[in-house]
């Protein structure tokens, strides 16, 4: 069962710069849209009395989030991110995806290297986005992982170098996430002060809504319909890391796309992890990293940050939290 996802009834298919755009009807205070970008459904909902400025406010976020998925994916041969990939040497990359890199591998060291956006050879073995996934052999997955970790990378200004040729970074864990931050950057610039912005589960909130904070349902990681829990929140970033989304099953056993950089495989002591946080990007690599540390060492990662909140469900499915979200 590969991405399985709930594409809402859509009425009327427009084709803006490429990206699939439905519009659905319009009440007098909401725009909302939803697009395929980055392989994945983003949703982006603007409140508001102006239905034009919110419009283009709107188109203008989505217009952001395509530029960076341009920047930035591993799918798209002239992206920073593909040339750094298939780079011998060192190569000159943009400040924007440089400091991407930077914030990453700030969370690689915070979490002794469980983030890793060294893994796309890794990934690459597995195959779970593609037709075929397979279960690669020890030696392949040795291969694929020599080089790789927090030290894999070396920034100097704009320049960055790798270890070995082979290694292939890959942005699938933080990028979302950042995309997700700079489209509500665009949003609010446009004037736009109430907004949700939803990239497959990678959740950013632009004020409140209506001045109350908004309820965000954590899906259920076993309840395909089920709640886990509903949070009350404004003005933050709610972000989802999760082995049900993403995934092939093989003789009983779940496969999915959250490797232990350790062992190359699917890191195999949680559930899901949701991450609060100021900042999409930030709470989209914490959940990952937190999803390979398993809930004690995660729970720990979270709770030694500033302004940081999260769940985790263990594998067992048993819950557990940081002490500032509510009961
Ligand atoms: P998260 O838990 O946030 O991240 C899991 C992803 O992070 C994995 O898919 C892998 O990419 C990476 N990862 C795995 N283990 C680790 C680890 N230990 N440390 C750090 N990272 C890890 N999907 C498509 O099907 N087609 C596309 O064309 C496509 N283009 C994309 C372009 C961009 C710029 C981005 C950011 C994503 C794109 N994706 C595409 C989606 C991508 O392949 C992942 O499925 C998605 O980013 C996973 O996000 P998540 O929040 O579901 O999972
Ligand atoms: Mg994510």
């Amino acid at each position: 069962m590969f991405l399985k996802r709930f594409f809402p009834v859509l009425l009327v298919l427009l084709f803006v710069g490429g990206v699939v755009v439905w519009r659905q009807p319009q009440s007098v205070d909401r725009v909302s849209r939803t697009a395929l970008i980055m392989g994945t459904v983003v949703d982006i909902q603007a409140y508001g009395d102006d239905e034009k400025q919110l419009s283009r406010a709107v188109d203008a976020a989505f217009g952001e989030m395509t530029r960076l998925e341009r920047l930035l994916s591993r799918h798209i041969p002239e992206s920073d991110i593909s040339r750094l990939s298939e780079a011998v040497g060192g190569i000159e990359l943009s400040s924007e995806t440089v400091g991407l890199l930077e914030m990453g591998q700030k969370v690689s060291r915070q979490s002794s290297g469980a983030f890793d956006m060294t893994l796309g050879a890794v990934k690459k073995l597995w195959n779970i986005e593609g037709e075929n996934p397979r279960i690669p052999t020890a030696a392949e997955l040795s291969e694929a992982l020599a080089g790789t970790g927090p030290s894999a990378l070396t920034i100097a200004g704009n320049k960055v170098t790798k270890t070995r040729p082979e290694v292939a970074v890959d942005l699938g864990g933080i990028a979302k996430g950042y995309a997700v931050d700079r489209a509500v950057n665009v949003l609010a610039q446009a004037g736009v002060a109430s907004a949700t912005v939803n990239a497959g589960g990678d959740i950013r909130l632009l004020g409140g809504k209506k001045g109350e904070p908004w309820r965000i349902g954590i899906q259920h990681p076993r309840q395909a319909d089920g709640l886990l829990v509903t949070l009350r929140l404004q003005d933050r970033a709610v972000v989802t890391s999760g082995d049900y989304e993403r995934f092939f099953e093989q003789n009983g056993q779940r496969y999915h796309h959250i490797f232990d950089p350790a062992t190359g495989k699917p890191a195999r002591q949680c559930q899901s992890v949701t991450v609060v946080a100021a900042g999409a990007a930030h709470a989209d690599a914490l959940a990952t990293a937190a999803f390979v540390l398993g809930p004690v060492a995660g729970l720990n990662l979270l709770e030694g940050l500033p302004d940081v909140e999260g769940l985790i469900v263990g594998a067992d499915g048993r819950l557990f939290k940081t002490s500032g979200l509510p009961e």
